[in-house]
């Protein structure tokens, strides 16, 4: 996945400006930036749910398209339908193409279920369980399109510490039986450094928050991109 030259502004704000970056196939890319500095609006591009305003995104040779079907993304609040069982909501990250569930399908979503520790409560609603395991299934749902792309906005942040800490190991033997390229936004630096290949750092102070990291982390400077935001907010 590249991005080049890629911008959005609202307004008269750049949200989003001047992000080169260049992701190779199965890269964990971690964004860290603070509140506001537009990591949303990068993963709501890369999805093709909003289109930049300057600059272009590719997967392999092809631009990305609106609501890219190579892409699934996590968003910050688990967005499940209200009105459908967590098997339900899972099942509809399905890549379907006939009306009816085949038995592979069925087989595929209880095993996503199980993979995030839903499987007892695969038939309750979301309202019905707690705000992580919503968390959790959406997490479920998303790996249910085996995307190309996955794109993940502070998917553990809800959690608490433990669950936490199960999540990322989840994640990164996800990543290791199916490699598919990972955008992950959060704001935990420890996260970050543990899960990731590289970081991108997003926000008005990202070149001096690079520098710091690269003073305390020798090593891990080459990993680290900057990119400096133009808006005046
Ligand atoms: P957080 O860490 O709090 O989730 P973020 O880095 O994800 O923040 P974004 O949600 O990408 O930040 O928002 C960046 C800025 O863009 C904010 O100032 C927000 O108000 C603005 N913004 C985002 N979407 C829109 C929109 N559709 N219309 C106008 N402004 C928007
Ligand atoms: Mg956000």
């Amino acid at each position: 996945m590249t991005f080049r030259g890629v911008g959005r502004s609202f307004g008269p704000h750049d949200v989003v400006a001047g992000v080169d970056l260049h992701v190779a196939p199965g890269e964990v890319i971690a964004v860290l930036g603070p509140s506001g500095c537009g990591k949303s609006t990068l993963l709501r591009l890369a999805a093709g749910l909003d289109a930049p305003t300057t600059g272009s995104i590719v997967i392999g040779d092809a631009a990305v398209r609106s609501w890219d079907r190579r892409c699934a993304v996590a968003f910050q609040e688990p967005r499940l339908l209200p009105w459908r069982s967590l098997r339900e909501n899972v099942a509809l990250g399905l890549p379907r193409t006939r009306r009816r569930r085949s038995a592979a399908e069925d087989a595929r979503v209880d095993e996503l279920l199980e993979l995030v520790g839903l499987a007892d409560f695969a038939g309750y609603r979301p309202r019905a369980v707690s705000g992580g395991m919503a968390q959790r299934a959406s997490l479920a749902r998303a790996l249910a399109r085996d995307p190309y792309v996955l794109l993940l906005d502070e998917p553990f942040g809800a959690l608490d510490a433990l669950t936490r800490l199960k999540m990322q190991d989840l994640l990164l033997s996800v990543h290791a039986a199916s490699p598919a390229t990972i955008l992950l936004v959060t704001h935990d630096v420890d996260e970050a450094l543990q899960l990731a290949d590289r970081i991108v750092l997003l926000g008005p102070d990202a070149d001096a928050a690079a520098d710091a990291a690269a003073a305390n982390r020798a090593g891990t400077a080459d990993g680290v991109v900057t990119y400096r935001e133009v808006a005046a907010r």
